[in-house]
C-alpha cells in the first residue's frame, strides 16, 4: 500500500482535548473539541464551540473587578455589562491576549487555538496504553468536527494506522461526500438528530432538515457501526409523539439500530454569561434519566436498541 506522507502544515482550530473521556465511545478516550458550528441549537451546553474563531471566555465568579482588562485592552473590547460583568466584544477583540496576561484572578482566558495535526497526534499518543487496556480510543467531536473535514480525515487516518479505535460525532448538515470519505476510516459514527418536523427544527437549530436525514439515511446504508444521538429537550422534543416519530423514521428508513437519548441538562448557562450571550434555555429544568425511560421504551418496541444516557459505544 502506498502511504501519502504527512502534511506538516495541516492544522486545525479546537478548543479542547478531553482526557480521560468515558462518554464518548467504548474504554477510556480523549475527545477532541472542534471549534465552530452549522447549526445554533437552542440548548447548546458548549457556546463556545460555535464560534470558528478563538474567543476570550471570562468567569465571572473569579472576578475582582479590578479593571485591568478594560484599562489594557488596544482595542476597546472589554465592557463592563451589569449584571454579567467585563465582558468581550468579540467584533472589536484582536485576540491579543493582554487582558488575559493582566487579570491576576485568572478570570479571562483565550478558548480555542490551531493546534497542527502532529502536536495534536502527539496529545493523543499520550494515552495509547489507557486506550490499549480498556478498549478506548480517539473521538473527534465538536462543534461540528466536519467542517474542518481535512483535519478530521487526516487525524482519522493516522490513528487508524496506528491502530487507535477512532470515533466521530457529527450533527450531520454538510455535503454527504465530507462524510462517506471517512467512513473507511472510521470505528464508530455517533450521529445527532435533534427533530423530526422541518419547521421545528429549523426553528430550534437554525438550520433544515433534509440533508441531515438524507446524509442520516446513506450513513446507516454503508457503515454498521453507528449510534443516533438524541438530546431529550423540554419543550422542543421531550413528548412521547415527537420522539415516537423520530424513532419511526430511524426503524423504518434507516438502517440504524442504536439509539442514546441525552436528558437535557442546563451545564452551559456560566459559559453563556461568560461570552456574553442570551441563553434561550437558562429557565428550562433539567430533564432526569427517570423521565426519559418511557420515550427509550417507546423506540425499544420499535425493534430499537435505546439507552438513556451516553454510556459509551
Ligand atoms: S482583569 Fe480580571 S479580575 Fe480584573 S476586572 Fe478584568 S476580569 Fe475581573
Ligand atoms: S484579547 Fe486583547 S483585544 Fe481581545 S479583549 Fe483581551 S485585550 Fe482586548
Amino acid at each position: 500500500m502506498i502511504r501519502r506522507p504527512d502534511n506538516p502544515d495541516l492544522s486545525a482550530t479546537i478548543f479542547e482535548i478531553e482526557r480521560y473521556a468515558t462518554e464518548d465511545g467504548p474504554g477510556i478516550r480523549s475527545v477532541v473539541f472542534f471549534k465552530g458550528c452549522n447549526l445554533r441549537c437552542r440548548w447548546c451546553q458548549n457556546p463556545e464551540s460555535q464560534s470558528p474563531r478563538p474567543q476570550v471566555m471570562y468567569h465571572k465568579q473569579r472576578c475582582t473587578a479590578c479593571r485591568r482588562c478594560v484599562e489594557v485592552c488596544p482595542a476597546e473590547a472589554v465592557r463592563e455589562i451589569a449584571p454579567l460583568g467585563f465582558i468581550t466584544d468579540p467584533e472589536k477583540c484582536v485576540l491579543c491576549g493582554a487582558c488575559v496576561d493582566a487579570c491576576f484572578s485568572g478570570a479571562r482566558e483565550i478558548v480555542g487555538e490551531r493546534m497542527p495535526l502532529d502536536a495534536i497526534m502527539d496529545e493523543l499518543r499520550r494515552d495509547k496504553a489507557f486506550y490499549e487496556q480498556s478498549g478506548g480510543g480517539v473521538t473527534f467531536s465538536g462543534g461540528e468536527p466536519l467542517l474542518q473535514a481535512e483535519a478530521v480525515h487526516e487525524l482519522a487516518r493516522r490513528c487508524k494506522a496506528e491502530g487507535i479505535h477512532t470515533a466521530v460525532e457529527t450533527a450531520g448538515h454538510l455535503p454527504w461526500a465530507g462524510i462517506a470519505g471517512l467512513l473507511p476510516r472510521l470505528d464508530l459514527l455517533y450521529f445527532d438528530l435533534k427533530h423530526i418536523d422541518s419547521e421545528a427544527h429549523r426553528a430550534y437549530t437554525g438550520v433544515p432538515l433534509d440533508i441531515i436525514l438524507g446524509n442520516l439515511r446513506r450513513a446507516s446504508e454503508c457503515f454498521d457501526n453507528m449510534i443516533v444521538r438524541i438530546p431529550v429537550v423540554p419543550g422542543v422534543n421531550a413528548d412521547a409523539q415527537t420522539l415516537e416519530r423520530m424513532f419511526a423514521f430511524l426503524a423504518g428508513k434507516t438502517r440504524v439500530k442504536r439509539v442514546e437519548l441525552l436528558p437535557f441538562h442546563r451545564l452551559g448557562l456560566a459559559k453563556y454569561e461568560g461570552l456574553g450571550l442570551s441563553y434561550a434555555m437558562a429557565e428550562v429544568d433539567n430533564l432526569g434519566k427517570e423521565q426519559c425511560r418511557p420515550f427509550a421504551e417507546i423506540g425499544g418496541a420499535m425493534g430499537l436498541s435505546v439507552q438513556v444516557g451516553a454510556e459509551g459505544g
